[in-house]
This record gives structure tokens, C-alpha cells and sequence, in this order.
């Protein structure tokens, strides 16, 4: 036998080890609670970790203790800010005994539980673990039923055709009700909402939940509710159970060609056919069972568990992912499996005060171990993977490896990016980056005293490291610092953990909308920096041609990391093609020229906005053998920007808001004329359930500062609303004007 194969036999017997990996694939779930703010999800990931064990002692939200909440100011705002991952493990609860014994041994779960926040101004941290998970737990208050932050994350959810259970909440809550819950989800999010269950009693009455697939009822006793207790039907609610049960078996029946036969025939279909058929459906999103029950009563999150065994997707009924090889361009899949090459997303960075940077990682296939080296197909450059640990609440568990399909940290690496690509070095893949909006607000910061100055570079790097909408810049004229973000109380909350995590004091000026410049039509200019008067001169000369990096796709393309051609350089809104011919410009200050058109290009040309979305062209110029210098051809890249951007029709762009307004009917008309009197477009309006309308409006943000004092005015403090960033348009002419006026 040769070296070479009994090397290979020895890695197969590593590799196929079974005590590897603590739990088979498909017992896996990556699942996210999504909810909106106050819904209860922080309540729910609490009793979730209590009754899988991690957790030994149930803290309440009032108390400030919960274990997913980690940052001070989470406690003290009751916002969940930064998404997560807790692992933990679930054994089924009430199984029947006989399936129990039938595998044998072990019914554990793995799951993985992506945090996300419900505040309006975080969609980004949705959006983002969105990307990672598989599925998704949606928490509903039982008495508000679907609320507008919940319909935000919910289309979020369905552009990404995550599979989903609805948990209906706080039903032991006064005016709480299920079924006017649970219409609010028919009507406003999907006509797919089954009930999966109903609950018995409502508010102090509120003792437990049907199950209507299995047809028994369940009470939760013990102090925590840890004791399920399986109880009879009542009798009150033994016709209703029925008629929800018929109902629910028809709609599964409805998925399957061969059930609806069966279904039809009156044979009775098997449990373990109906379940199967309902987890199909479900991953397909054709269904969405509804649940209920009160987390902070201890009722029913327990079931909620099994059925996210039962009906949400495990690793291995997720796709290949897909991505592109740089070297070659070529599109790459990868299936979950730990035979592949080791493929991995970087969705979050996260600074632990005890142990450093964390980053959290999505692994798509292939297996790491601690103590190797991956690729990041970003920077090109190779990091260590130091120590992988899994988080558990509070607690830390260090692993020797990671699989396939799993979530996890690693500490210390310096040079990975949120939505970076981790892979195997020799086999490189770019996987699609997770699409960030653009910030709409910035406001000036500076350091409250000189030793705060050192610091506030650092934390604002920090800061925007870990979350893509955070952007730090320079004013060129008054060299102050901006930081720019998506919405005000995001910005508020920055500065907040500067101090905090950094010790770092800064005074901030006033929110502004983050305005932006581009180019709407094609030009060509020249850049001369020529001075030659006796000693060394100065010489730099370019020509170049400018025109719109527009189209979508071309914008996807640049973001996606896609190989570009080796004469073109890409990053988020800006492409540079090099097209000197002949050697007209020496290669070596090429790189010179780039860096001054991208200098030029974060002072815009019409009221010295940063510009976006430009495609520059360099193809001639000429030098000088003495007097040609890096500076001088920066300059010259400089001064042609300038001039071929006010020759190719330059606009101000401008942040749009989608504006909802939930008002009673009575003030509908004050508030569509304000609205329009805003430069808004009223998109549509609604009825909802008890005369109050809805009206959905896109409004430029700069029109939106103070609406909610006015609409407070306008309303007696009866209406209420919520923005959330939607596209960048051009400024009419009129309202440019003004922003330059006030410019200069
Ligand atoms: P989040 O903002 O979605 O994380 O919601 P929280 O878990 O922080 O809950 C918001 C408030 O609702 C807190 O005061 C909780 O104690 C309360 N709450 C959560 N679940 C329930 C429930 O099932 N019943 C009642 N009555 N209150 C609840």
C-alpha cells in the first residue's frame, strides 16, 4: 500500500468519525424569533433556554436579566439590538412513548437560535439573519395581534421563502384574543395561516392549548410550567376543536395528490402521513401553522419547540448555496454536507467585554477545525481560525471542529468583515453579500476631551465593522467626523456603546439627512497637473470618460465581489477601468490616479455630497520622466473627476422613507393633505379592525423630521407611525436649490 493511501485511510477514518459531530444534520434547526418590539420574543428566547436547560433560572424582562439581551443599554431600552446565535438542545416533549422507544435512544435536538430585533431602525440585523437561518418562529401579541414592525419582517421573510410557524402570545393578557390574532394574520400577512392549535381560555382563564392535529389538550403545571399535562378536551370547546380539526386536516390533505384521494374516500389518514405532509408544506411556505399560549405564563412554549422539530427546515432541506469562484468567475454550489469544501458566511461581529472580538459564522458545507487557516475571498488574504466556540446564553462552549450546517464564533480575527465569505484556501467561493440600504441620516461627532480623540477613531471603526449601516466619513472642508446610519435612534444608540464598551465621550450635532450625488448623463475631461518652473516640476495627466454604474444588475455585480476583469477595480457604487493603451501613462501611478478620483468623488460637485453609482474610464494621458510623480497623477485624477462629473448632468439624490400611519378614521383626510404636503406619494390606504385606517405613504426623509409631534398635534395623540428606508431618488429641482443655498 502506498504512503499516499494509508494517509487518505487515516483522514477517511477522522473524517467519518461518528463521535465528531455531537448530532446528526437533520437533527439540527437554525430558526429565528421574529417579533415585533414588545410582542414577547424576548420572553419566549428566555423560557426556550430555561426549558432547554441552558438556562437555570427564568429572568423577566422587568427584571433587566434575560441572558440573549447582552448589552447594558438592550436592558435598559427592553431593545434587543444585536442578533445572537444561542445553541441549545430539545428532546421532543410529549412523543408518544412508542416512538420514543422505537429509535432507541437519543430524540435530541441541536437549535441554533438567530436573535433578532424588532425596532424599526435594526431591519438591517433581520435582514442579515435572515441570510443564516433556515427558519423562523414569528411571536405575535395576542391583544395587538399583527402590528406594522411585524409585516415589515414578514415580507423580509417571504422575499427570502423562509418557512414559518406564528406563535400567538400574551394570551393570558387583558383583551386578549386568539382568533382576532389570528385573523389579523390571515388578512394582512398570509391567506396560508392554519391553526395548528387553539387556546383554552383567555386572560386569567388562559389554562392551556389544544392541539388539533393529535386532538388532545395540554396544561402546563409546576412552578415554570415545566410539568405538561396532558388533560381532556372541554367541553365547551370540544365543537369548535372539531370544526378546526376538520378544517386543518382538509387544508393538508390539500397539499398531497395522494392524501386528497384518501381524503376524499373517507379513509382516515395516518398521524405520521399528516405530519409529514404539513412539514412539506410548510417548508414550502404553502403553509403556516399557528400556535398559541402566554410565554410569560409558561404556557405552550414547550409545543412551540416540537413543532419547530416537526415543521421547520433542518440544514439538509436547505438548497445548495451558491456563489462564484473568483478566480475563474464561474458559478460554485455547495450542498450541506461535511464532505465538501469547508464554506462559511460571516454574518456578525460581536465585541465581548470578557473575550474580544467575536464572529459569528453561518457554516454552509465542509468542516473547520480550530487552529487552521480559512480564506476570506474580500481581502484575497488568509486568517486563522484561533478558538470556535459555541455560545449558550451566557456561557461558552470551545469546540475542537465545526460541520456543516452549523453556528458558531470564532475570536480574534482581524480582518473579517460582517457578510464576508470564509472557505477553504484552495478551493475559493464568494458567496452573495448580504444586501445593506444605504444610511439616511448622518450628524457630526467629536471627542468631549483630548484623550477621548484617540479613541473615538478606533470604537467608530469598531463600531462600523460590525454593522454595514454604520458608516464613518470625513467632512473634506471642515475635516469633522460624520457618522451616518438608518435612523435616529440608531445613531443614538452608537454613540451610547462608544461610551460604554470604549469609554469614549463625544458631543454629536444634529441629525441630517444623508443626502448623496450622482452623475445622469456621459462625459469626458482632462486632468492636467503640470508645474514646471525651474527644480523639480510637478507633471500628472489623465484623460478620462464618466458615465452612470446604474442598472441594478451592475450594482449587484459590484457588490457581489464578482471576478472583474484584472483592468477593473470594484467597490459598493464605483467602478475604475484602467484602458491606458501603450503604456501612456506608466502602470505604476495608475493606482495613484484611482485614489484621487475617489477622493474627489467624497466631495461632490454640486453641493459636496459624496457621489455614488459612477463608472470611471482611464484611456490616455501622459508623463513626464523627471517631473511625473504619484502626487501629481493624483491630483491630475482629481481634477478630471471634477470636471467630467459637472459635465455629465450631476443631481442630488435623497433618502425615501416608507411611511405607514395608523390613524382613526376621522383624521384620514389631515393626515393624507400633510402627507402630501410633504413631497409624499400616497401609496395606498387600508381598513383595520375597529375603524382605524391605515395609510402607506413614500415620503423623503427630510420632510419627516418633527412628523411626530405634528401628527401628535394633528391627532389628539391618536395616530402613530413608522419609517423605514426605501430608495434614493433625485431632489427636484426646486428643492436642490434650497439644499445648495444652504450649503454654501
Ligand atoms: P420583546 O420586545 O418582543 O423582546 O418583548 P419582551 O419579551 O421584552 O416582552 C415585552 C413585555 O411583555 C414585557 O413586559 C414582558 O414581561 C411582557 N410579556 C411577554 N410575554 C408575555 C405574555 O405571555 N403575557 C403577558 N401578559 N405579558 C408578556
Amino acid at each position: 500500500m502506498q504512503f499516499g493511501t494509508v494517509v487518505k485511510l487515516i483522514k477517511n477514518c477522522l473524517i467519518n468519525n461518528p463521535m465528531a459531530r455531537a448530532y446528526p444534520l437533520e437533527k439540527t434547526r437554525n430558526f429565528g424569533i421574529i417579533a415585533h418590539i414588545d410582542a414577547g420574543k424576548t420572553t419566549v428566547s428566555e423560557r426556550v433556554l430555561f426549558y432547554t436547560g441552558v438556562s437555570h433560572k427564568i429572568g423577566e424582562v422587568h427584571e433587566g436579566e434575560t441572558v440573549t439581551d447582552w448589552m447594558e443599554q438592550e436592558r435598559e431600552r427592553g431593545i434587543t439590538i444585536t442578533a445572537a446565535a444561542v445553541s441549545c438542545a430539545w428532546t421532543p416533549t410529549y412523543l408518544p412513548a412508542e416512538a420514543l422507544a422505537k429509535e432507541g435512544g437519543d430524540h435530541r435536538y441541536t437549535f441554533n437560535i438567530i436573535d433578532t430585533p424588532g425596532h424599526i431602525d435594526f431591519t438591517v440585523e433581520v435582514k442579515r439573519s435572515l441570510r443564516v437561518l433556515d427558519g423562523a418562529v414569528v411571536v405575535f401579541d395576542g391583544v395587538a395581534g399583527v402590528e406594522p414592525q411585524s409585516e415589515t419582517n414578514w415580507r423580509y421573510a417571504d422575499e427570502s421563502l423562509v418557512p414559518r410557524i406564528c406563535f400567538i402570545n400574551k394570551l393570558d393578557r387583558l383583551g386578549a384574543s386568539f382568533e382576532r390574532s389570528f385573523e389579523s394574520i390571515r388578512n394582512r400577512l398570509t391567506k396560508s395561516a392554519l391553526r395548528l392549535q387553539i387556546p383554552i381560555g383567555h386572560e386569567d382563564e388562559h389554562a392551556g392549548v389544544i392541539d388539533l392535529l393529535v386532538m388532545k389538550a395540554f396544561a402546563f403545571e409546576g412552578e415554570r410550567g415545566e410539568k405538561i399535562k396532558e388533560i381532556p378536551i372541554p367541553d365547551d370547546l370540544k365543537a369548535d376543536a372539531q370544526k378546526y380539526h376538520a378544517e386543518l386536516i382538509e387544508a393538508i390533505a390539500g397539499t398531497d395528490e395522494k392524501l386528497m384521494n384518501d381524503y376524499l374516500e373517507g379513509k382516515e389518514i395516518p398521524l405520521p402521513e399528516l405530519k409529514k405532509a404539513l412539514r412539506v408544506a410548510t417548508l414550502k411556505v404553502e403553509i403556516v401553522p399557528v400556535l398559541c399560549g402566554s410565554a410569560l405564563k409558561n404556557k405552550g412554549v414547550q409545543l412551540m419547540l416540537d413543532a419547530v422539530i416537526d415543521y421547520l427546515p433542518s440544514p439538509l432541506d436547505m438548497p445548495p448555496v451558491v456563489g462564484i469562484n473568483p478566480d475563474t468567475g464561474e458559478e460554485v454550489k455547495r450542498g450541506p454536507s461535511d464532505e465538501e469544501p469547508f464554506t462559511a458566511l460571516a454574518f456578525k461581529l460581536q465585541t465581548d467585554p470578557y473575550v474580544g472580538q467575536l464572529t459569528f459564522f453561518r457554516v454552509y458545507s465542509g468542516k473547520l477545525a480550530a487552529g487552521s487557516y480559512v480564506l476570506n475571498t474580500r481581502t484575497g488574504n488568509k486568517e486563522r481560525v484561533g478558538r470556535i466556540v459555541r455560545l449558550q446564553a451566557n456561557s461558552r462552549e470551545e469546540l475542537t471542529e465545526v460541520y456543516a450546517g452549523e453556528i458558531a464564533a470564532t475570536l480574534g480575527m482581524k480582518d473579517t468583515k460582517t457578510s464576508d465569505t470564509l472557505c477553504e484556501p484552495d478551493n475559493p467561493i464568494v458567496l452573495e453579500q448580504i444586501k445593506f440600504m444605504e444610511p439616511v441620516i448622518s450628524m457630526r461627532i467629536e471627542p468631549k476631551t483630548k484623550a477621548d480623540q484617540e479613541k473615538l477613531g478606533m470604537s467608530l471603526r469598531k463600531l462600523s465593522d460590525e454593522d454595514p449601516t454604520f458608516r464613518i466619513s470625513t467632512d473634506q472642508e471642515t475635516l469633522e467626523t460624520i457618522i451616518s446610519g438608518m435612523g435616529e435612534l440608531h445613531l443614538e444608540i452608537m454613540v451610547d456603546r462608544m461610551k460604554r464598551e470604549f469609554g469614549v465621550e463625544a458631543n454629536t450635532g444634529k441629525p441630517q439627512v444623508a443626502y448623496r450625488e450622482t452623475i445622469t448623463g456621459e462625459s469626458e475631461a482632462e486632468g492636467k497637473y503640470i508645474k514646471q518652473s525651474g527644480g523639480r516640476g510637478q507633471y500628472g495627466h489623465v484623460r478620462i470618460r464618466m458615465k452612470p454604474l446604474l442598472t441594478e444588475a451592475e450594482a449587484l455585480v459590484a457588490l457581489a465581489g464578482k471576478k472583474a476583469p484584472k483592468n477593473v477595480s470594484r467597490s459598493a457604487g464605483f467602478e475604475f477601468i484602467n484602458n491606458i493603451k501603450g503604456g501612456a501613462v506608466p502602470q505604476e501611478y495608475i493606482p495613484a490616479i484611482e485614489k484621487g478620483v475617489k477622493e474627489a468623488m467624497q466631495r461632490g460637485v454640486v453641493a459636496s455630497f459624496p457621489m455614488t453609482n459612477i463608472s470611471v474610464e482611464l484611456y490616455d494621458g501622459s508623463y513626464h520622466d523627471v517631473d511625473s510623480s504619484e502626487m501629481a497623477f493624483k491630483m491630475a485624477g482629481s481634477l478630471a473627476f471634477q470636471e467630467a462629473a459637472n459635465r455629465a448632468k450631476p443631481v442630488i439624490l435623497e433618502p425615501i422613507m416608507s411611511v405607514e400611519v395608523i390613524t382613526p378614521e376621522k383624521f384620514m383626510g389631515d393626515i393624507t393633505g400633510s402627507l402630501s404636503s410633504k413631497r409624499g406619494q400616497i401609496d395606498s390606504m387600508e381598513d383595520r379592525i375597529g375603524g382605524v385606517k391605515v395609510v402607506h405613504a413614500k415620503v423623503p426623509l427630510s420632510e419627516m423630521f418633527g412628523y411626530t409631534t405634528a401628527l401628535r398635534s394633528m391627532t389628539e395623540g391618536r395616530a402613530s407611525f413608522t419609517m423605514t428606508p426605501s430608495t434614493y431618488e433625485i431632489v427636484p429641482t426646486n428643492v436642490a436649490n434650497t439644499i445648495i443655498e444652504s450649503r454654501k
